[in-house]
This record gives C-alpha cells, structure tokens and sequence, in this order.
C-alpha cells in the first residue's frame, strides 16, 4: 500500500466522537400524543417535581432556582443530607420512567449514524440513549459505544471490578449484584468522579479525544481541543465554543439533519477526508431523512453495512 493510502486509510478509520449536552434528549425526543415524554431541563427541573415544596420547607435561599445551584447549597451542609438523597432518588425514579417513542427518533438515527470504531458520550441521566442503542443493535452490531459523563439512572457497576450493566444485573467476574454509582450533578464537587462509573466514562472519552479525526457537539461549551475537525450543532450567535475554537476548524449547523451525521450516515470521516484532503466535493447518496421508518433504515443501513464489510481491509470514499 502506497504511503498516501495507508494515511488515508488511517484517518479514515480513526473515531468521529460525538458529545451530547445536558438536555439533549429534549432535541432528540419530539413529544407526541401517545407517548408523551415529559424531558425537562434542568433549570426546569424542580418545578415539575414535587422537591420544591421540599426545598421551600427547609428554607433553602436560591439565586434562580436552577438544579446547579440548589444542589451546590444542599451539598454545602451535612444537615442537608437526607433532603439530598431525597432529591437523588427523586431524580432517578424520575428519568428511569422515560420510555422512548416507538417511532424512529433523532437519537436512533445518531446512533446509526456512528460505527464501531466511533463513540457517543452524554451529560443526560436519562435512558431515552441507552433504549435507543439497545433496539438499533438489532440493525447492526457495528453502532459505538456509550459514554455517561454524569452517570445514568438505569445503569449500576460493580464497585471492585470494570464492569457496569442495567440495574439487575450481575458483575461478568465476581457475579455479585451491581451497586448504585453516584449522579454525577452540575456544581457538584470534583471528587466525586472518583465514582467508578463515571471516572471510567471519563477516561474512555479521554482516550476517544485523543486519537478523534472529527468531533460533533450538541449544544454546549467546550475546552480548548487538539483535534482535526469539529462540528457544531448550535450555532446561536453567543455560543460559548466560538471563543475556544480556531476559526478554520469548526462548522456550526443548526439541527442534526444539516450535520455531517445525517447527511453521510456511517462516512462521516471519510466524507470529511474526501472533502479536505481529496477535494471530493460530492452530494450526500445516502442521507437519513426525518420521515424515515424503521423498514426504511433497516434497509439504508443494512446496504452501508454491507459496503462496510467489502472494504474492512482498506478505506471507503464518498463519491
Ligand atoms: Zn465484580
């Protein structure tokens, strides 16, 4: 293989990370009549619980009412204790009652969208992301893994080993029950990513950055970055990302439907390479659509796969 190519192939197959804010299941989950999903924000949050009469009995003072700030004063005092571990458990029966649509939603098609070789990573607690990988692994296998930055309410770990599963499950190596791994909440403080669960999501992320080729961010800040590329879905004209982010290596778009995700579905990478290495300026040929069902994803993804599987010793081009 000649020295361009191995390059190329190189790029082509590294990881295309893709990080989703808090909230992002409230994009990616339209409400409809049958099933109604209730995904509030967080500044929303306490006001569609009952907590707020909670935190109004024990005289709590708070500047806006946002989850950030009334769990950084509940964390300040022991005597909060008890109402914080109400408020934990309030969150976690809360969100583990979210149910995903039966209808294709925007994180099915993330999902599809993505490969082995990628990795999606969330701020949410909520399991609308860990529904949707579980019923487009019948599609394909070949879908990235998942990272909770801030922990999940459905998933428990084993605290002596690296393992984690749905609540109910055991630990593959000493078979005992999973245990509870710590929320991880904004405003909390930083030792708490000493909790397994999140510490190895962390790490993974990490080692994801590192070697990324492209980046997609839904809706939120960012540190300063080394990698190649970026895309932003958010491009509301004071996002905080503008700052930290080299002119040239960013695209901002608004929705996931404009994003390179949907647009070259499973070749995002290769789309970007051709693009900015081979000067292939070509038309998406395989674009997820909002109208799509799931026989009509089935058999998109089914052929892209395939494709996939014809070229697993070398690379693929967009053209
Ligand atoms: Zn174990």
């Amino acid at each position: 293989m000649e020295l361009y190519d191995k390059y190329e192939q190189t790029m082509k197959n590294s990881p295309h990370v893709v990080i989703l804010d808090a909230g992002a299941s409230v994009s990616a989950i339209s409400c409809d009549d049958e099933n109604p999903i209730n995904t509030p924000l967080l500044n929303g949050f306490l006001k569609k619980i009952w907590l707020s009469d909670s935190i109004s009995d024990i005289g709590l003072k708070t500047a806006n009412n946002t989850l950030e700030d009334i769990y950084t004063q509940l964390a300040a005092r022991n005597e909060y204790a008890e109402i914080r571990n109400e408020l934990d458990e309030t969150i976690r029966k809360y969100f583990a009652s979210f149910t995903i649509p039966d209808k294709v939603t925007t994180y099915d098609l993330l999902i599809l969208s993505l490969r082995k070789k990628d990795l999606l990573a969330t701020f949410d607690w909520d399991p609308l992301l860990l529904q949707a990988h579980q019923r487009v692994s019948k599609i394909t296998d070949d879908i990235p893994d998942l990272a909770f930055l801030h922990g999940n309410v459905v998933a428990e770990c084993c605290p002596n080993h690296k393992y984690g599963g749905l609540i109910e499950s055991a630990c593959s190596e000493c078979n005992k029950p999973f245990t509870k791994h710590i929320l991880f909440y904004p405003g909390k403080q930083k030792e708490d990513y000493a909790d397994p669960f999140t510490f190895d999501h962390y790490k993974v992320l990490k080692n994801y950055l590192q070697k990324a080729y492209l980046i997609s961010i839904f809706a939120c800040d960012v540190t300063k970055s080394d990698v190649e590329g970026l895309e932003f879905i958010d491009v509301r004209p004071d996002a905080a990302w503008k700052k930290y982010v080299h002119p040239y290596h960013y695209r901002a778009y608004s929705g996931f439907f404009n994003s390179c995700l949907a647009k070259h579905p499973r070749r995002t990478t290769e789309a970007f390479f051709d693009r900015t290495e081979n000067c292939i300026y070509s038309d998406p040929a395989t674009p997820f659509s909002e109208t799509m069902d799931f026989t009509e994803l089935k058999t998109l993804v089914g052929k892209l796969v395939l494709e996939e599987k014809r070229h697993r010793e070398s690379y693929l081009t967009v053209a």
